[in-house]
């Protein structure tokens, strides 16, 4: 068999040749650091823990991170064996000793027999008798590498940092407030001039929420992100509020050609826009509302929009360095590059965010590469698993237009009906929402096993 080339050993490249070396597959790794080293990372080991030493939450009954984290277990992730080990005490979440877990990794691939290791920076697009390359290399991807993969998928379809807006489950909104219309009731391509949810604001409103936004607790941009060209494409909400107290309402929030069903005789002030996010209509992103707002002010000041007051979020919002590509135009569905389907992308660089979302796609790319290394066609998993979830989201449920880096969530997953109470009567409010999830994540480890069962057999075959 042919080796696969993963080309970077952080937290999706690790997983990727984790899973290629456990089928039988030879892989090469290649690893820039020491040789050349990224502005964040401080090791040379694999799947180095740039910042918080935290997976977030275990709850596999209750948190979509929670339920990866058990599909990956039940996969054979080295990345969650890794973590068992490194384990430290942190209530719900899962967090680990960073040394001890990219030893474990470091280790666990090195001495892997089907494995090679080769230090150094891989400068250009992956050589022609390269004949099946996972790209792993992750939001601090090397400049030249990032130049010639620029060069493959166009420069539109190449960002170099994430300006994420909040992003809010479409069923924590309160629609006795806000109402659907796209601007002047115009259909987007595709739309029905009724895109958009709209929550309106009064003079009052709009001085206090422009009030909280100034005086808000911010992150600052580090040193080596300062250089970072986003200002002018995006600017964070709270810079365009510093400029004038008038800024947002003639940009974002501009009130024009919107008429407020609920109280069509009162012109609102300022509009705040949500514009849907993903192909099942579950999520909405804030349009406009990139920001460094740390995240726990983030939900107290966006709480004060009229409509809302109770909004869950599914992501909160950030500007950072990032490279990353337009999965959703130029990856297939088991995350090949369409412009030339032998290079494979993994890891943040496809568009998730996260640790153990990195990890997660790691594993199935490697999962994918060596299906095809055996002769065989890759099999996605299910949309009803977080795996499937997430990789659904990035290959195709979520626009294209305004791809953003995402968490995994429950908004990702296809909907369910929640079981009712014993009595046979419609549950409400938290313990609705407590059986909706657990109805989920039980339907996702089913299909999942399912799944890895069918893996199993076609590997055997
Ligand atoms: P990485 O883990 O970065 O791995 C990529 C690897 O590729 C690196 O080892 C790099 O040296 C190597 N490489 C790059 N270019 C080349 C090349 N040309 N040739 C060979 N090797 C190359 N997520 C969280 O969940 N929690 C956090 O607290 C968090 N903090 C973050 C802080 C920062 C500063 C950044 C940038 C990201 C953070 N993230 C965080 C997001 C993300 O989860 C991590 O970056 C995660 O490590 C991404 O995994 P990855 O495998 O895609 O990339």
């Amino acid at each position: 068999i042919q080796p696969v080339h993963v080309i970077g050993a952080g937290m999706a490249g690790s997983e990727a040749a984790w899973q290629l070396a456990s089928a039988g597959t030879p892989v090469i790794l290649h690893e820039m650091r020491p040789v050349r080293g990224t502005d964040a990372h401080q090791t040379d080991g694999f799947a180095e823990l740039v910042c918080s030493n935290s997976f977030r939450s275990d709850d596999w009954e209750n948190n979509a991170v929670g339920l990866l984290h058990e599909e990956m277990r039940r996969a054979g992730s080295i990345v969650m064996q890794a973590a068992e080990k490194a384990k430290v005490p942190a209530g719900g979440a899962l967090a680990v000793d960073r040394d001890i877990f990219s030893g474990a990794v470091t280790e666990a691939l090195e001495n892997h027999p089907l494995v090679t290791v080769e230090r150094g920076e891989v400068d250009r697009l992956p050589p022609e008798d390269w004949h099946s390359v996972i790209i792993a290399t992750g939001p601090l991807t090397s400049p030249a590498l990032s130049e010639a993969v620029k060069g493959l998928t166009g420069a539109d379809e190449l960002a170099f940092f994430d300006a994420i807006a909040p992003i809010i489950y479409k069923d924590s909104i309160d629609f006795d407030i806000c109402w659907y219309q796209s601007r002047y009731d115009k259909p987007g391509p595709g739309g029905t001039g009724k895109d958009y949810i709209n929550c309106p604001m009064k003079k009052e409103q709009y001085a206090a929420f422009i009030d909280a936004l100034l005086t808000g607790d911010k992150t600052e941009f580090k040193d080596w992100e300062k250089n970072t060209p986003y200002f002018e494409g995006c600017l964070p909400i709270e810079v365009m509020a510093e400029r004038g107290p008038e800024t947002l309402r003639h940009g974002p929030m501009k009130p024009v050609g919107l008429t407020n069903p609920h109280n069509p005789d009162v012109k609102p002030y300022a509009i705040v826009q949500l514009r849907q996010d993903n192909a099942l209509g579950t999520l909405y992103n804030m349009v406009g509302f990139q920001t460094k707002l740390r995240h726990g002010e983030q939900k107290r000041v966006f709480q004060m929009i009229p409509g809302l007051e109770k909004a869950e979020f599914a992501r909160l919002g950030g500007l950072h360095r990032n490279t990353f590509i337009n999965s959703p135009r130029v990856l297939d569905a088991s995350m090949r590059l369409k412009a030339d389907p032998r290079l494979r992308f993994a890891g943040q660089i496809t568009g998730v965010e996260g640790y153990v979302e990195s990890a997660a796609m790691g594993l199935l790319a490697g999962r994918f590469a060596a299906a095809e290394a055996r002769g065989a066609q890759p099999v996605p998993p299910p949309v009803t698993s977080a795996l499937g979830a997430l990789l659904g989201h990035i290959t195709g449920g979520a626009e294209a237009e305004t791809f953003q880096p995402m968490n995994v969530n429950f908004g990702l997953f296809p909907e369910i009906e929640p079981p009712k109470s014993p009595d046979g009567k419609r549950l409400r409010g938290k313990e609705k929402g407590r059986a909706r999830k657990q109805a989920l994540t039980a339907r996702a480890l089913r299909d999942i096993e399912t799944w890895l069962k069918g893996q199993e057999m076609a590997a055997a075959e």
